[in-house]
């Protein structure tokens, strides 16, 4: 048997469309047949059948590994466990919904197998289908977090990415807790190209991110990977004591030349609260640096599996 391809799908609450994806992809392994696959179906804690079709599927195909966690931890979680657990030489990750489309998997293949890469990612050109506030936050997100990080995501990019062990290895390397995968892939390095491809809708079932949910995600980019917010509260500092330096000499100036006038308090009153609520905004771009370092520094981990069918299963870390 020749290389071995991991295939990881993280599902939550995917009992409809994961039968369809595990179709399409045994479909596109089969035609690969130089090689040995297995694929790494992780249940993050799905209140549906999700985990009795894992079962079947397992029964039905020995190259199906199923986990299943104890409740549901996020799919960046789930990623981590499927990366952890893989064994193969080539590691790729897919959504359960068909949106990343398993008919590019031979194609990725070959493209690492040249040699001349150690990652194929993948990019939507199209957000059809989207509602418009979403995809203009999405846009928005990406322009703001190439300028506040140093690393450069690609608008678009999808986590449906084939990597080599070697790659995967560095990505495990970084243990934090607070994961941004889209991130970490771009930080580790190596040679990376893309495919492009247009977006497809959701097969079956109903998207898992609210509109709440993918902001704070967002935020969590930003801050995983970006000292800018804390940067901004020292230059906000600074602005505003220099401020306050003019506005004391405009004090004592007019003192000087208008002697005590009783009026002027409208002008302290705003000077107070201005002050105070930038005062309060920095404060609360530190907390969130120091809620992050908080859950780093408990060292949790990052998900707990209840049931699997394999047996050298890495549980944690
Ligand atoms: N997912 C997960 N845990 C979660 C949310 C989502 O494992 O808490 C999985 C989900 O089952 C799917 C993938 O992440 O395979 C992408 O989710 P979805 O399609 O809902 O996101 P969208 O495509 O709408 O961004
Ligand atoms: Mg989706």
């Amino acid at each position: 048997m020749g290389k071995k391809i991991s295939i990881i799908i993280p599902c939550y609450n995917e009992e409809e469309a994961l039968s369809i994806v595990y179709g399409a992809v045994v479909t596109e392994m089969n035609q690969l047949a130089d090689y040995d696959y297995e694929l790494l179906l992780v249940n993050d804690g799905s209140s549906d059948n999700t985990l009795e079709k894992m079962k079947e599927l397992a029964n039905q195909n020995v190259h199906v590994k199923y986990y299943s966690f104890s409740r549901n931890f996020g799919k960046e979680a789930a990623i981590y466990a499927g990366l952890s657990n893989a064994t193969g030489d080539y590691i790729v990750m897919m959504d359960a919904d068909m949106q990343d489309p398993p008919a590019l998997l031979p194609k990725m293949v070959a493209m690492l197998e040249t040699g001349e890469y150690d990652c194929v990612a993948t990019r939507r050109v199209t957000r059809t289908g989207e509602g418009v506030i979403r995809s203009f936050g999405a846009r928005m997100f990406y322009k703001v977090i190439r300028k506040m990080t140093n690393i450069n995501i690609a608008d678009g990019a999808r986590d449906y990415q084939m990597m080599t062990r070697q790659m995967v290895d560095s990505v495990l390397a970084l243990t934090e807790y607070n994961r941004f995968s889209k991130g970490i892939f771009e930080w580790v390095g190596y040679r990376k190209t893309w495919l492009e491809f247009e977006n497809v809708e959701r097969a079956a079932g109903e998207t898992k991110w609210s509109f709440w949910k993918l902001l704070l995600y967002s935020l969590e980019g930003i801050i995983n990977f970006s000292n800018v917010p804390l940067n901004v509260s020292s230059y906000l500092g600074m602005g505003m004591t220099g401020v306050s330096f003019l506005a004391i000499l405009f004090i004592i100036v007019r003192k000087l030349i208008f002697g005590d006038p009783v009026d002027g308090w409208a002008s302290t009153v705003c000077i107070i609260t201005f002050v105070g609520g930038i005062q309060l905004f920095c404060m609360g771009i530190m907390g969130q640096y120091l809620s992050k370092m908080y859950s780093e520094v408990k060292n949790r981990p990052h998900y707990i599996i209840q049931e699997t069918n394999t047996v050298e299963t890495k549980l944690n870390n």
